[in-house]
Order: C-alpha cells, then structure tokens, then sequence
C-alpha cells in the first residue's frame, strides 16, 4: 500500500504507529490481569479434578489450569489491545507526515 499526501500528492509519506504500541502495551497489562484471575479460577478447577487422582493429581490440576489460563488471558488481550490502538491510528491520530510539504493527515476512513 502506498500512500499520498492529499495536499500535495507526494508519494514521501512517514507514517507514526504509537496508538497502536500504546494500545498493546494496555491490552497486554489488562491481558495478564485477566490472565491472572482465569490462572486462579482454572487452577481452583485443576485443583477440584486433580482431588479425585489425590495429592500429586492437585498439584499437577492447579499448576496446569494456572499456565493455562495465564497464557490464554495474556495472548487474548494483546491481541486486542493491538486491534484497538490500530483503530485509533486509523480513525483518530493524525498518523501520517508528508515528507514534503509537512502536511499531517489521517487514511481515509
Ligand atoms: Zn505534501
């Protein structure tokens, strides 16, 4: 994809993406913060079905359910962290500087 600048049609256009970092970086924390209580929630249910195999089955069940559920809460959250800051680039922050004529502008929507 090449972009043009609508003042004057240059082709020398830097684009900024900080939304979008800024976006991940907060899914990311929000991710792992879910994460944490799904970790706490799966490992009680690990705990819960490893009960039935006795003392090494709770270990193995908590351990297991708390990576589990750390892993997918911090993937999930990044994920949409990114979608949402690129959102905001696109739709919201003047995100693109003409190389030649200084001119700021956001993609067409
Ligand atoms: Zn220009």
């Amino acid at each position: 994809m090449s972009l043009h600048c609508p003042r004057c049609n240059s082709p020398k256009v830097a684009s900024f993406h900080q939304a979008m970092k800024v976006g991940a970086a907060i899914g990311t924390v929000g991710g792992v913060a879910r994460g944490v209580s799904a970790a706490l929630a799966g490992g009680q249910a690990g705990a819960l079905v490893g009960t039935i195999a006795g003392p090494f089955g709770i270990t193995l069940g908590y351990v297991s359910g708390a990576i589990l559920g750390g892993l997918a809460g911090g993937v999930g959250g990044c994920a949409l962290g990114a979608q949402l800051g690129d959102t905001l680039d696109r739709h919201v922050l003047a995100h693109n500087l003409c190389l030649l004529c200084g001119h700021r502008f956001n993609l067409p929507a």
